[in-house]
C-alpha cells in the first residue's frame, strides 16, 4: 500500500502546482496535513487530483466566457454579442445607474457588470471597487390610467401626505415632478399623467419610469384607455401597482376591477399573481399610505441604482417656454451631479445651464443622482423624453453641436423616401434580426376583432406574431406612438387614420395599413411573413369629403352637403363611408353636383352634394372615402 502513497510536493509537480496553490487546494478540501513532504494516501491524492481537474475544467470555461466580454462596444453591438434586444439593455442600463449618452462605448467591466446583472452566461462579477460607486437610488413613479379616474387627485393627496413637503409648508407643484417622502424613503413623481406622455418619452430612448401606478375608478371598472396604459406599460417592460380609486363611493367594485385587470393578465398577489393591488381613496386619503408603502417595497425588489459620481446623465420630462426666463427643461438627474454652469445636451439642444430649481421651488446650486429639478438657460425647449447628459466643457459642447447639425441633414435625407412599402419591411425585419412581428391591431367591431385575431392566429409562418395592443375604433395618435416607440406595424380592418395620427405616423415613419376584406390582410400578412414579395393592394384613396349638411330630395334619396378635405371626388368611383374612422358601408358615388350642376370631379377645398349608391343613412360629420383602382386612374 506504501507503493500508491505520495508526498505534497510529488503530488503538487505531477499536477503542474506552485506550493502555495497546493496548499490553498488542501485547505479547501480539509486536509490537515499539508506540509511539502506530508504524504497522502492514494484515496486522498486521487480526492485532490479530481479536485484540480474540476477546478480547471470550470476555469477554462470560465476564460472562454471571459473571452467574449469585450470593451469599448456600443449598445448595438452588446446587444448582438449576448443575443439581447437593445431595448433590454438599454433598460438594464437605466436600471442600474450607468451614464446614458446615446451612441457611448461600454467598457469592458461595464459590459460585464450589465451582462452580469442581465443574467447572461458570464463568469460571476467581481469587481469590488466597481460595485461600490453604485448606490440605492429612489424610484421615479408614473401615474397612468382613464380619464376622470383620479390621476390628478391622487398625485395631489400624495404631495399632502408627504412628510417632505408638509415639513417645508408646501404643498403646490413647482415644477414638472414631485419629490415624495415615505417613511425615510424618497419616491418621484413625474407630474404628467397619461400613457401618451409616457410612450413618447419612451419613444426618444428614455425608460425614466421605474413603476407605473394604474388608477382604475372602482365604481367604472376597467375603460378604453386602462387598457391602453397596461399595454404601454407592458411594452415599456416597467412593472404595475394597481391603485383602485374612489373606494370611498357608494357603488364602488374593488373586485370587479380585479377580476377585469385579472383577465388582462394582471392576477392578484392573494389570488397567486404577481400584481400589487392597493384599494385607495385619492379624495379621503385612505389607503394613500399603504400605496406609497407598497411603491417602496416594489422600488426594493427592483435593487435600483445609480452612481452618483460619474458623467451627469439623466432625462427631461417636461419643457415649457416661459415669457421671462426662456425655455425651462424639467428633468430627472440620473446619474452624476447637475450643477450650474454645466454645459448639457438634451436631443438636439446644446447649451449651458444658467440655474436650477428643485421639486419644492428653490433656486438649487447642484442636483445630484437621483432627484428631479427645472433647468433655465438652454437656448431651446427640448422635448419630453429627450436623454440629457452633461459635457466636460465648453469645446466639447461646441464640438457636439457641429455632429448635430449633420445629424439634421441626414435625417432630412432619410425623410424624403417616403412611405414603407410590405418589401421595405421585409427588409427591415431581417435587417434587425426580428424575431417577431409586432402588431397593434384596430378594428371597426369586436366581432371582427376577434374575427381577425383567429384569422392571424391561423397563419403558419415561421416568424411568430404576437399583438402589442388593440382595440375598436380609429387608429389614433397613441397607437402611432406605440408603434414607434416598441417597433411595431398597425394593421386597421374597416377603420382609418384619424388626421392627426396619419400626419405623426408620416413623421415617425411608423407603417399603417388598412384593409375592409380580411383575406387581403391575412395574405399581405401572410406575404410578409414569408417574406414574399407580393402586390400591394390596387386600391388607390383619391379624395376625402367631410359631411357638413344632410338632405333628404324627393325620388331620390338622401344628399350629403360635403366639403372635399384631401384629393378629390370622382362621380362613379368606389366610396366608404366612416364614421368616426370605422368603415360603416362600402358603396359608390351614384352623383355629384356643384350648385345643382352635375359634375365630373370636385377637388379639394370645394363644397359639393353627394349621392350615395344605396345608402340613405348618412349623417353629418361622416367622412367619404373615395378610392379607385390603378387602370381605373391611369
Ligand atoms: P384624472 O382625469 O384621472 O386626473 O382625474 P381627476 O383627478 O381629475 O379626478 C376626476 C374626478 O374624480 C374629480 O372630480 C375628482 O374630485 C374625483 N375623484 C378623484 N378621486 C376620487 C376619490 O377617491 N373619490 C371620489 N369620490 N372622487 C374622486
Amino acid at each position: 500500500m506504501s507503493k500508491n502513497k505520495i508526498r505534497v510536493y510529488q503530488l503538487a509537480k505531477k499536477l503542474g502546482l506552485k506550493s502555495p496553490k497546493m496548499v490553498s487546494i488542501l485547505e479547501e478540501l480539509g486536509i490537515k496535513d499539508k506540509g511539502n513532504l506530508s504524504m497522502l494516501d492514494s484515496e486522498t491524492a486521487n480526492l485532490v487530483e479530481e479536485y484540480v481537474k474540476d477546478m480547471r475544467k470550470t476555469q477554462e470555461e470560465n476564460e472562454k466566457k471571459s473571452q467574449r466580454i469585450q470593451g469599448n462596444i456600443s449598445i448595438e453591438e452588446f446587444a448582438k454579442r449576448f443575443n439581447v434586444s437593445e431595448r433590454a439593455v438599454r433598460e438594464t442600463i437605466m436600471k442600474l445607474g450607468l451614464p446614458y449618452k446615446p451612441n457611448r462605448k461600454l467598457s469592458k467591466v461595464e459590459v460585464h457588470y450589465l451582462a452580469a446583472e442581465m443574467g447572461l452566461d458570464v463568469p460571476e462579477f467581481k469587481n469590488e471597487e466597481f460595485i461600490k460607486r453604485f448606490v440605492p437610488r429612489a424610484p421615479v413613479v408614473t401615474v397612468m390610467g382613464h380619464v376622470d379616474h383620479g390621476k390628478t387627485t391622487l398625485l395631489d393627496t400624495i404631495r399632502r401626505t408627504s412628510v417632505a413637503e408638509r415639513e417645508k409648508g408646501r404643498i403646490t407643484q413647482a415644477i414638472g415632478a414631485s419629490i415624495v417622502e415615505y417613511n425615510g424613503k424618497k419616491i418621484i413623481f413625474i407630474d404628467t399623467p397619461g400613457h401618451e406622455a409616457f410612450t413618447e418619452m419612451r419613444l426618444r430612448g428614455s425608460i425614466v419610469t421605474d413603476i407605473v401606478i394604474l388608477v382604475v375608478a372602482a365604481d367604472e371598472g376597467v375603460k378604453e384607455q386602462t387598457i391602453e396604459s397596461i399595454d404601454h406599460a407592458r411594452a415599456a417592460n416597467v412593472p404595475i401597482i394597481v391603485a383602485i380609486n374612489k373606494i370611498d363611493r357608494p357603488n364602488a367594485d374593488p373586485e370587479r376591477v380585479k377580476q377585469q385587470l385579472a383577465d388582462r393578465g394582471l392576477l392578484p398577489e392573494e389570488w397567486g399573481g404577481s400584481t400589487i393591488y392597493v384599494p385607495v381613496s385619492a379624495k379621503t386619503g385612505q389607503g394613500v399610505e399603504d400605496l406609497l408603502e407598497m411603491i417602496n417595497l416594489q422600488a426594493e425588489l427592483l435593487e435600483l441604482k445609480t452612481d452618483p459620481k460619474t458623467t451627469c446623465s439623466g432625462t427631461v420630462i417636461e419643457s415649457k417656454m416661459d415669457k421671462n426666463i426662456g425655455p425651462l427643461a424639467t428633468v430627472i438627474v440620473q446619474t452624476g451631479t447637475l450643477r450650474a454652469g454645466d454645459y448639457i445636451r438634451a436631443g438636439d439642444v446644446v447649451g449651458k445651464v444658467r440655474f436650477l430649481t428643485d421639486a419644492s421651488g428653490k433656486r438649487v446650486k447642484e442636483a445630484p443622482a437621483v432627484s428631479a429639478v427645472e433647468v433655465a438657460g438652454l437656448p431651446d425647449v427640448p422635448k419630453a423624453g429627450e436623454i440629457f447628459y452633461a459635457f466636460k466643457n465648453a469645446s466639447e459642447a461646441k464640438e457636439e453641436m457641429k455632429r448635430i447639425e449633420e445629424e439634421k441633414r441626414l435625417q432630412k435625407m432619410k425623410e424624403r423616401s417616403g412611405p414603407k412599402t410590405i418589401e421595405d419591411l421585409f427588409r427591415e425585419m431581417q435587417e434587425k434580426e426580428m424575431k417577431k412581428l409586432l402588431l397593434i391591431l384596430k378594428t371597426g367591431t369586436q366581432g371582427s376583432l376577434e374575427a381577425v385575431k383567429h384569422a392571424i392566429k391561423e397563419i403558419k409562418s415561421p416568424i411568430p406574431v404576437e399583438i402589442i395592443h388593440e382595440g375598436i375604433g380609429g387608429i389614433v395618435k397613441s397607437d402611432i406612438l406605440l408603434a414607434d416607440a416598441s417597433g411595431a406595424i398597425i394593421l386597421g380592418f374597416g377603420v382609418r387614420p384619424t388626421t392627426e395620427a396619419k400626419k405623426e405616423a408620416k413623421a415617425r415613419g411608423v407603417t399603417i395599413k388598412t384593409y375592409d376584406i380580411i383575406f387581403e390582410l391575412t395574405d399581405a400578412l401572410e406575404a410578409l411573413l414569408k417574406g414574399m414579395v407580393v402586390a400591394e393592394k390596387k386600391e388607390i384613396v383619391v379624395g376625402r369629403a367631410l359631411v357638413k349638411k344632410v338632405f333628404k330630395v324627393s325620388g331620390v334619396g338622401t344628399v350629403a352637403g360635403c366639403l372635399v378635405t384631401e384629393g378629390k371626388i370622382v362621380r362613379g368611383y368606389k366610396a366608404k363611408v366612416l364614421r368616426n374612422n370605422v368603415v360603416v358601408y362600402s358603396t359608390e358615388i351614384a352623383s355629384l353636383k356643384r350648385f345643382k350642376q352635375d359634375v365630373k370631379e370636385v377637388l379639394k377645398g370645394y363644397e359639393c352634394g353627394v349621392g350615395l349608391k344605396n345608402f340613405n343613412d348618412i349623417k353629418v360629420n361622416d367622412e367619404i372615402e373615395v378610392t379607385t383602382t390603378e387602370e381605373q386612374q391611369a
